[in-house]
């Protein structure tokens, strides 16, 4: 049973005096019977002190008790899993193959910290016996704040990959329920609940809180305690988030995930050779409704002579594409709104919709798109807009004006090197991810995965939201200095008890010292 009340500090609490919400079938527009309350100020602070008072002890369990707890959420969740992904459709509307597809997702996701726990060496144990006696590792950096994200209400929210990797780390969390999926989040947040009373772990390293007025959310950000905070939305959500952070007394990190339009270049010869470019982009447009961070939403062609069929038979493609409704309303009229705009600036572009959904494209030239840069923003949903280049320097002058991106995408042939080579200096300093073939949708979780890039796609490129290496989020440096060995954390002590490879006078070893 779901009962719409916050978990704050290990306990599920109502709270009198509550505003109360209401998620929604996007399908069927209706409210869902069950009312969520938002948490009060007492309640968010209350979870911050909570996490805080058990840091220390969470922060000192071992790297085997803390995959074991990663493994326990994965049984509960699994225990689950047909209330979690009855709610996720209700809430969502995805269809079936969407809610198992995330849900296996999210499990892989766990899978992959818990062999990162079981392996150790992102520990980073270096040791310098010589005087002075120097030995550094990373450590946890405290409770931190995660904001479940709409268009992925499973891998990138309750369980997702920023609380399972501040999880990893040490970290307790205080999740920030997305007030579009509420109900999903609260079954998820009980199989965590469920697994911290299962390991016999403190309950207070999990807090889940409610609200849909910016209010608890902000009051957690800037909450004193709180010393991290990972984040997946739109671009002014992260950013009036980013800028909280930075004027609180003690400014933290505030890891967020923004927009990106995820450039396709498609040079001369590739575009005249290859058939399925058409077909695969349009899918790939399509995808999740769009609603991917990924999603193509720029694709630049040169085509000299305007002699290939690409764009006609993308707009057939984009005509046919069959969707579902998006995840929630008021990202449908956000989008819808923003396609009335393009749709009226018929001087700087064509805009071609489809018959059976909401999916839509739009035509238009370099040099209007060069003159007009605002149309490089997100146009978050099944849309893309296809910029026609006659010149290459017209698309190397393109893709030197584009923001920072999660991915920046280069299809070309053996024939276009020349222009290649001239194209990817400029967009190695505009992405987190360069494909040279496919397409930017599909974000494999593993460890050499980037899933962040230059700003505005994220607050810090040096970081990635996917993967294991997201772990690196929630961690610092901390050397010890002339530190009696008996004081070391397990990482660092002589005995090796961890059996790490460590770095130890410059060379890789698992030996003691
Ligand atoms: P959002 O508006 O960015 O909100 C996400 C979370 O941030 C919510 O929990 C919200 O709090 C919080 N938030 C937003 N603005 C805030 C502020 N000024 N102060 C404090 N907290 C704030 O994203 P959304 O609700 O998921 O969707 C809205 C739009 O975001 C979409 O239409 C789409 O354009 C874009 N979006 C982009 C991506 C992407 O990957 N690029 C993903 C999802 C959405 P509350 O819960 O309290 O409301």
């Amino acid at each position: 049973m779901i009962t719409g009340q916050n978990l704050v500090g290990g306990e599920w609490q109502s709270n009198n005096s509550s505003k109360y919400f209401k998620t929604s079938n996007p399908k069927t527009g209706k409210n869902l019977s069950i009312s969520f309350e938002q948490a009060s100020e007492d309640q968010t602070n209350l979870a911050v002190d909570s996490a805080t008072s058990v840091f220390e002890l969470y922060s000192n369990t071992t790297l085997k008790e803390r995959a074991q707890f990663l493994g326990i959420i994965q049984d509960e969740l699994k225990i689950l899993k047909p209330q979690i992904l009855y709610c996720y459709q209700a809430e969502s509307s995805f269809p079936e193959g969407r809610a198992f597809g995330e849900f296996d997702r999210t499990m892989d996701q766990i899978d992959r910290f818990i062999d990162l726990l079981n392996e150790g060496s992102f520990l980073q144990a270096t040791i310098q016996t010589q005087s002075p006696d120097l030995r550094k590792t990373l450590v946890s950096i405290g409770p931190i704040v995660v904001f479940g994200a709409s268009n992925f209400p499973l891998a990138f929210s309750t369980a997702g990959g920023d609380t399972i990797s501040a999880l990893a780390a040490g970290c307790p969390v205080i999740l920030k329920a997305h007030p579009y999926h509420a109900g999903t989040s609260e079954w998820v947040a009980r199989a965590i609940n469920n697994a911290l009373i299962k390991c016999d772990l403190p309950l207070e390293i999990f807090s889940h809180l409610g609200g849909q007025s910016f209010t608890v959310g902000s009051q957690l950000v800037m909450h004193p305690n709180i010393k991290g905070v990972g984040f997946t939305g739109s671009f002014k959500g992260g950013k009036a988030l980013y800028d909280m952070s930075q004027k609180r007394i003690e400014p933290i990190p505030v890891f967020a995930e923004m927009g990106s339009i995820n450039p396709v270049f498609i040079l001369e010869n590739k575009l005249k050779s290859d058939i399925n470019l058409a077909e695969i982009l349009g899918q790939s447009i399509g995808l999740g409704i769009g609603q991917f961070c990924t999603n193509p939403g720029l694709i630049v062609i040169h085509d000299p002579r305007e002699e290939t069929d690409f764009i006609n038979s993308l707009q057939m493609k984009i005509k046919e594409l069959s969707l579902g409704p998006m995840v929630h309303s008021q990202i449908e009229s956000n989008y819808n709104q923003q396609l009335i705009q393009l749709k009226n600036k018929k001087e700087l572009l064509q805009v071609t919709a489809s018959e059976n959904s909401c999916a839509a494209l739009g035509v238009t030239s370099a040099s209007i798109f060069l003159e007009n840069l605002d149309l490089a923003e997100e146009v978050f949903g099944p849309f893309s807009l296809v910029v026609q280049c006659k010149e290459s320097s017209e698309l190397l002058a393109l893709a030197a004006k584009l923001p920072g991106q999660l991915t920046a995408t280069i299809l070309g042939d053996i024939n276009d090197r020349n222009i290649l080579q001239k194209l990817l200096p400029i967009l190695k300093e505009k992405a987190g991810r360069l494909l040279f073939e496919g397409v930017p949708t599909g974000v494999a979780v593993t460890q050499a995965m980037q899933h962040g890039g230059p700003y505005p796609a994220t607050t810090d490129c040096r970081f990635t939201s996917v993967g294991s290496d997201s772990i690196y989020r929630w961690l610092r440096p901390l050397s010890y200095q002339d530190c009696p060995n008996e004081l070391l954390p397990a990482a660092l002590q002589n005995e090796n008890p961890l059996q790490l490879s460590r770095k130890v006078d410059g060379v890789f070893t698992n030996s003691a010292i």
